[in-house]
């Protein structure tokens, strides 16, 4: 038998690789394979495939040196039988309209994982807020409010924080909102300043969410985290959060990185340092010389790997090098599903994105109730209802994927799926 593959086979697995870096469809090839799983027919699959609506907005913003810019936004709202939709508004020079319509999907289905009483929604800028100034960024942000106004609001779809923005210009969208609407409206959006109605702990919520879905897997694995060495791709809001939690909890943090390259210790790195050092945009290895690239930090010897930075980072062509034992997805889409397979086949237990990084939609859900209530919760509080949901969460996936024998991914979108498809039916939309 021969060994070189034929021109038809290359053809295929490249095909195979490409169509898997496509987020849009390999959301999809999932959810079917979840509903299949579940029982559901080829109608609710239709129905939970697509956004049911999306929004494409254009905003004209008056630049400092006086030239008007137009930027283009969106919106995507998955699915609300189950209650309004929620999820955070990106900034980002490469958002387009299918990364949107995926990131909403998985809204629904992180929601359905934590079990909160919310449909997936997602919005994004084309905009790069690293060359913007604060001025810029302000108008930005109520331009999109303006744009979107019609069809969000606290019960219908609620926007919050994701990659690039933060407390401030939620504070700016809120505002802006709430003039519109002439009464004050917290609830419209969560990852608030505390002084706005924000909820303690919010901010690092996603981060406790990974630390506690990390705590959870190493005692699957049977591994002491005080032992552990840890590497982090991304030094963002989560990534930076997660470096301190785990360097608080005795684990070895051997490498870090950010988007211009990666730094590495076999001996443990000074992490109060690095967080120091970073700037509001999570950039930190531009003050060093000794930098290696992203790819190579990857496939360094350790016993955690944290994804948390863009999506697409492991894939076919180096999930075989992958020396990790547990990997814990904090980003967005950072495995393809080839590699997830070949992880799988390797023993890694991989804990997906949807369920690792719900820690922070789990908090603006405490937020949004907070500000439903305008009664407001201790941090402890909120440490610990999210604790509970985070370990319920995790062990619910990690039973439903022993007991369908499936991976952890496809467990998890087992779970998050389902509810949308009661509510469907229930409503009788399907
Ligand atoms: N952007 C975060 C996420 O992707 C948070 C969404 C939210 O808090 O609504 O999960």
């Amino acid at each position: 038998m021969s060994i070189t593959k034929t021109a038809s086979e290359l053809k295929k697995e490249q095909q195979q690789e490409q169509e898997s870096l496509n987020l849009f469809l390999s959301t999809q090839t999932v959810i079917q394979e979840a509903l299949q799983k579940l029982g559901y027919g080829e109608e609710v699959y239709h129905l939970l495939k697509e956004p049911l609506r999306m929004m494409t907005v254009r905003i004209p913003v008056k630049m400092d040196n006086g030239s008007v810019k137009v930027f283009t936004g969106y919106r995507s709202q998955h699915n609300d039988a189950v209650g309004p939709t929620k999820g955070g508004v990106r900034f980002h020079p490469e958002v387009n309209e299918e990364e949107v319509k995926a990131l909403s999907i998985w809204m629904s289905l992180k929601c359905g994982i934590v079990d909160l009483p919310y449909g997936g929604g997602k919005g994004g800028i084309v905009c790069d807020p690293r060359n913007m100034s604060f001025g810029e960024l302000e108008r930005l942000s109520r331009g999109y409010v303006r744009a979107i106004s019609q069809i969000v609001g606290p019960t219908k779809d609620i926007p919050a924080p994701d990659v690039y923005t933060n407390s401030q210009i939620m504070a700016w969208m809120m505002d802006e909102y709430s003039r519109l609407r002439e009464f004050d409206s917290p609830g419209f959006i969560t990852g608030k300043p505390i002084v706005l109605g924000g909820s303690q702990g919010r901010e690092t919520a996603t981060a406790k969410g990974v630390t506690i879905c990390i705590e959870e897997a190493v005692k699957k694995k049977n591994l002491n985290l005080q032992e552990a060495r840890i590497i982090i791709q991304g030094f963002g809001n989560a990534g930076s959060f997660l470096a301190k939690f785990m360097h608080d909890a005795g684990a070895k943090v051997i490498g870090i990185s950010d988007a211009y390259g990666a730094l590495y210790d076999p001996l443990g790195l000074d992490i109060d340092y690095l967080l120091d050092r970073r700037d509001s945009f999570g950039t930190v290895t531009n003050l060093f010389t000794n930098v290696m690239t992203n790819e190579e930090l990857l496939e360094k010897e350790c016993d955690i790997l944290v994804p948390a930075a863009i999506s697409n980072q492991i894939t076919v062509r180096n999930a075989h090098r992958i020396k990790a034992s547990i990997v814990v997805e904090a980003a967005n889409g950072p495995t393809t599903l080839e590699a997830t397979r070949i992880l799988d086949e390797k023993g890694v237990l991989l804990v997906p994105d949807i369920l690792a990084s719900a820690g922070g939609v789990t908090v603006s859900y405490f937020e949004w109730v907070q500000n439903n209530q305008g009664y407001y919760w201790s941090e402890e509080e909120v440490a610990y209802k999210l604790r509970k949901v985070m370990v319920d969460s995790f062990e619910t996936i990690y039973q439903i994927s022993q007991e369908n024998d499936v991976d952890m991914r496809l467990a998890a979108y087992m779970a998050g799926i389902k509810k949308s498809a009661e509510a469907s039916r229930f409503r009788g939309w399907v």
